[in-house]
């Protein structure tokens, strides 16, 4: 038989593994559709503990519920950690010395290791109907009683009988045997001692009908084999551990340490959710988030700094990481604030750094081609740096660019009505003088500061204040009355383009097209 030795292969292994003091940490995401911003924030704090202690970060897929699992949400939560920069260490697609990392690839290990709890007595076959099992619930309400399995499969059949009927072919589920009394407890890492009374916890089904483990057999098996050494996971799961405790003395294994971190929660408290919040990373890839700033941000939801400070990297959390600086109550997910800090880490870029960034949003707006000549990347490179100040999201480059990419771009109303129709009697003068100084100068000379110099030599021959042709300069050159520094952007723009911009909007102030 393959499977008995390769467990105990696996046994050996993880025996070994527990006896050093490495520290192994997993996450353990259900592939069920697009990779969850929550399973980045219990990520994060994964790798930063495995990361602050030298250890490994393992990322598991629990893909025993079939009902709810897509195949294609597998690869996605691998290349969201990626696209992050939390990569696991061991993992599908990454292989390692436990695996394999899909639970559905380690079905017989845990059929295996229920049988071996029903042989040992702590659990039971149960051929409970469906029906059965939803009149008892009902009489459990009905009675006011705390709603769980009766034990009828238990106490009404012995062993042998319900071992014929296995045989027989009938479905069973395997449920797990909970002690009637006394409490099981453990010291949480986040939230020190929390405890449940055994009396008021059901016996858990461990093994479906369909030959599925549930998640607290998988979950408990796979922990185990895999040598992990601490469970940091959502505050959700805080009532299962109780389960998985009292599965961990059934196997007589040792269990690990466990962390429950405050959930992330929606504007109105309630745990995070699609139809409150934006749950998918997709999505924050595609509204342009950096990676390093949604990591802040969610490292700051759960976790305070030391020394209080907001902007923070990786490499920090990793250095500073304690379970101490968790905060308890449930950090509401804030986008304003998101968008404060990715506009943060957007300023820090170097140019290289940036355009990378930027240069797949320009390419799907059409501003640039797939594969641009280096001179088209440089100029979008250019025009990208010209905004970098003010934006807060990679999204947001696209649209504030766009003039810079089209002579013929449309003026705002606001602009038009103001400067433009009808233009202030000097307006028109200063346009032409302005492509007279311009004209005979080479490229080279036309630097920012030139066309700062020619715009106020101008506005000082016409008597007016600079404004007074800055502003319709803006305009002429980019249709809006607000933008990026307008002498910067002249100099990338360079002289044939704004010679034509200006001609151009001569023609509007005439009455030409806009
Ligand atoms: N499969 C569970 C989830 O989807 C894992 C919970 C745990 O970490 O134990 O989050």
């Amino acid at each position: 038989m393959r499977f008995p030795l390769l467990a105990l292969l696996l046994l050996w292994y993880n025996n070994t593994a527990m006896t050093d003091t490495t520290v192994r940490v997993r996450i353990a995401p259900s592939p069920t559709g697009d990779p969850h911003v929550g399973t980045a924030y219990i990520g994060l704090f994964n790798y930063a503990f495995a990361h602050h202690h030298g250890g490994a970060f393992l990322l598991r897929l629990e893909d025993t519920d079939r009902e709810r699992y897509k195949e294609s949400s597998a690869h996605a939560i691998l290349e969201a950690l990626t696209w992050l920069g939390i990569n696991p260490d061991e993992g599908p697609e990454i292989g390692g010395p436990v695996g394999p990392y899909i639970q559905s690839e380690r079905l017989a290990i845990y059929r295996e290791f229920a049988e071996q709890l029903v042989q040992a007595g702590h659990a039971y076959h149960c051929f409970c109907s469906r029906e059965r099992l939803a009149e008892m619930r009902e009489a459990q309400e009905a009675a006011k009683e705390a709603v769980k399995y009766d034990r009828f499969c238990l106490c009404t059949m012995h062993e042998e009988e319900r071992r014929q009927r296995v045989r027989d072919g009938e479905p069973y589920v395997i449920r797990m045997k909970m002690p009637d009394a006394g409490a099981t407890s453990w010291t949480d890492l986040v939230r020190d001692a929390v405890s449940f009374e055994n009396a008021l916890i059901d016996d858990q089904v461990l093994l479906k009908a369909d030959g599925y483990p549930t998640y607290h057999l998988a979950n408990v098996v796979d922990d185990h084999l895999m040598g992990i050494t601490q469970v940091i996971r959502a505050e959700e799961w805080i009532s299962s551990t109780p389960k998985h405790l009292v599965l961990y003395q059934m196997f007589g294994w040792e269990p690990p340490q466990f962390a429950h971190l405050p959930l992330l929660r929606n504007p109105d408290r309630s745990k995070i959710s699609k139809r409150h919040s934006h749950t998918s990373l997709h999505w924050y890839r595609d509204e342009g988030i950096l990676p390093q700033a949604l990591l802040n941000f969610l490292a700051l939801l759960g976790w305070s700094h030391p020394e209080e400070k907001e902007v923070f990297t990786l490499e920090e959390l990793v250095e500073r990481f304690t379970f101490e600086r968790f905060n308890q109550s449930g950090p509401v997910f804030d986008l304003e604030k998101l968008r404060w800090l990715n506009g943060v880490y957007i300023r820090a870029l170097a140019p290289d750094e940036l355009y990378a960034a930027v240069e797949p949003f320009l390419q799907r707006a059409g501003l640039v081609q797939a594969h641009p000549e280096p001179e088209e990347r440089a100029f979008a490179k250019q025009c990208v740096v010209l905004e970098q100040e003010k934006v807060r999201t990679l999204a947001e480059f696209a649209d504030l660019v766009a003039f810079m990419f089209n002579p013929n771009f449309t003026y705002e109303d606001e602009a038009v009505k103001k400067w433009l129709r009808p233009a202030p009697e000097h307006v028109r003068p200063a346009f032409y003088q302005m492509i007279e100084h311009i004209e005979p100068l080479p490229e080279e000379a036309l630097t920012a500061e030139k066309y700062e110099e020619i715009t106020r030599t101008i506005a000082e021959a016409l008597g007016v204040g600079a404004g007074k042709v800055i502003h319709p300069t803006r305009v002429a050159m980019s249709g809006r009355t607000k933008g990026p520094s307008l002498f910067h952007m002249m100099e990338v723009l360079g002289k044939q383009e704004v010679l034509y911009r200006f001609n151009r909007t001569i023609d509007v102030t005439r009455g030409g097209e806009e």
